[in-house]
């Protein structure tokens, strides 16, 4: 039976932030474009099983702990008050399908084609798509760009389950509070997820095999996060490394090396994502991986392999969906002749605890590292204004300059709304702009981003408030 085969100037494979971004920007500039996605709904890990459900599930059960822990502070007094974990899911649910059902209707805006089905390159401009009932059929196209994205990463020769051995897809959809949740990986992850089920009462012990939680992060913003969070209850277990997990009907027992033994009735594995091009057929074409099984690409997210590029979580580097979508532009406007690129200086990370912990830039340790001479300037929620009224004095914003000429090289901010307020670090970065720059801008009053422009000044030694 012959193949239907059809034709495209721009096909992307997968739907997640990266691809679709970079279907609807190819679409814009003229080309006639397809999006494949193997899953029954667009938007990838990011709008499914990713920063859109776990937000969701954040910002419930904070108004939860809010209302339970805050309210009395303000004076008001609640009585009788429950959590319905059920509605709780289902509102989640309904904002991941309403945000899915957005892409499609961009797609339909912008003339993208959904094509359903999973890919499989077959040669430089040809595509093999297999839909869920098995029916075949071939897509050629000019340019092919690759936005596979990742998977979680199982613990050594222990598969998720989703039942007791949990990824962060199982632990987005528990339908009870547990009583003991064992999370390994003390990155954002496995902080934010713990988060959750901690303010609806559970007990939540993270592992973290590095010295301190959030690895890779400011040191000092790390250390200050830790503290805040064993205060809310967390148990925190930094150094220590996991040596084997046993499930059993009614939980889990996790072993820790020197023989400690943990029982929780789930655990949560957060060690890391992977890039993913299961049966993808890259390799077989010539495209070429790194170390970790990402694609390796140039500057121009070009394979060598025709006119097939790569973009989002399946290059490696920060597995973050707004990387991921500025690839996306910046491979569509490459094709088109135009200059894409993407500043990855400027590219905030974000953790979703209370509070926030936002960045952008490098950290303290590292800057030191490469041997620059830094100003660092820092000031406390607990000295803002708003911070006060808003009863969230935790945390600190932290200016890092370089000392020889001002420009700014790192914003870390521990604190509410962080990332809100990184927003304005990240574009001062964007601007090159320098310390001087920050604390001179005009803030409103009272406002959280003062706390920027005081720890602005504080890196000049001029802090107002200080
Ligand atoms: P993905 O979103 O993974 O999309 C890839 C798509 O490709 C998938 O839909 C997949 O089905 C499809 N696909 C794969 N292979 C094929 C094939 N052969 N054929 C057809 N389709 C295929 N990032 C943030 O910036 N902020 C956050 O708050 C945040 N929170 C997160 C919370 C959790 C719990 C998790 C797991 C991740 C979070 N992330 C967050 C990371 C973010 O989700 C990813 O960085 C982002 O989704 C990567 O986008 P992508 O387009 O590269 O890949």
């Amino acid at each position: 039976m012959a193949v239907e085969e059809q034709h495209y100037d721009f096909t992307v494979i997968g739907a997640g932030p990266g691809g679709y971004v970079a279907a609807i920007r190819a679409a814009q500039l003229g080309f006639q474009t397809a999006c494949i996605e193997k899953e029954p709904a667009l938007g990838g890990t990011c709008l499914n099983v990713g920063c859109i459900p776990s937000k969701a599930l954040l910002d419930s059960t904070e108004l939860f702990y809010q209302i339970k822990h805050k309210a009395a502070a303000h004076g008001i007094a609640v009585q009788g008050l429950t959590v319905d974990i059920q509605a709780l899911q289902r509102r989640k649910q309904s904002i991941v399908h309403r945000l899915t059902r957005g892409i499609e209707y961009l797609f339909r805006k912008h003339g993208v084609t959904w094509l359903r089905g999973t890919a499989r390159l077959v040669a430089p401009d040809r595509i093999e798509v297999t839909d869920a009932d098995g029916g075949r059929s071939m897509v050629t196209s000019r340019h092919i760009c690759i936005a596979t994205g990742s998977a979680p990463v199982p613990f050594p020769g222990v598969p998720f389950d989703e039942e007791r051995v949990l990824s962060s897809t199982g632990a987005l959809a528990l339908a009870q509070v547990p009583d003991h949740l064992i999370v390994i990986g003390g990155g954002a992850i496995g902080l934010e997820l713990g988060s959750v089920w901690l303010r609806l009462g559970a007990r939540v012990t993270i592992l973290e095999l590095m010295p301190t939680i959030l690895p890779g992060m400011d040191g000092e913003i790390a250390q200050q996060a830790e503290q805040v969070f064993r205060h809310q209850g967390f148990d925190i277990r930094t150094g220590v490394q996991v040596s084997a997990i046993e499930r059993h009907a009614e939980g889990v027992r996790v072993f820790l090396q020197g023989g400690d033994r943990l029982e929780g009735d789930y655990v949560l594995v957060a060690i890391g994502r992977r890039p993913y091009t299961e049966g993808l057929g890259a390799a077989e074409l010539g495209i070429r991986f790194d170390a970790r099984g990402g694609i390796s690409v140039d500057a121009q997210y070009r394979t060598g392999v025709g006119q097939i590029s790569a973009i989002g979580d399946v290059i490696g580097g920060n597995m973050l969906a707004h990387k991921a979508m500025e690839e996306g532009v910046a491979v569509a406007e490459l094709a088109a002749g135009k200059r894409g690129m993407v500043n990855y200086d400027a590219v905030a990370t974000v953790v979703y605890t209370s509070p926030e912990i936002a960045s952008v830039g490098r950290s303290e340790e590292e800057l030191r590292r490469e041997g620059y001479e830094l100003r660092v300037g820092k000031f406390p929620f607990s000295a803002a204004g708003r911070a006060r009224t808003l009863e969230e004095t935790d945390g600190l914003v932290k200016v890092l300059a370089d000392a020889r000429t001002g420009r700014l090289l790192g914003v870390h901010i521990l604190g509410p709304h962080a990332s809100d307020l990184i927003a304005e670090a990240a574009l001062a970065m964007e601007f090159q702009a320098s310390a001087e720059d920050l604390a001179v801008s005009v803030h409103a009053h009272p406002t959280l981003p003062e706390a920027l422009k005081e720890a602005a000044l504080a890196a000049l030694g001029r802090a107002l408030h200080l």
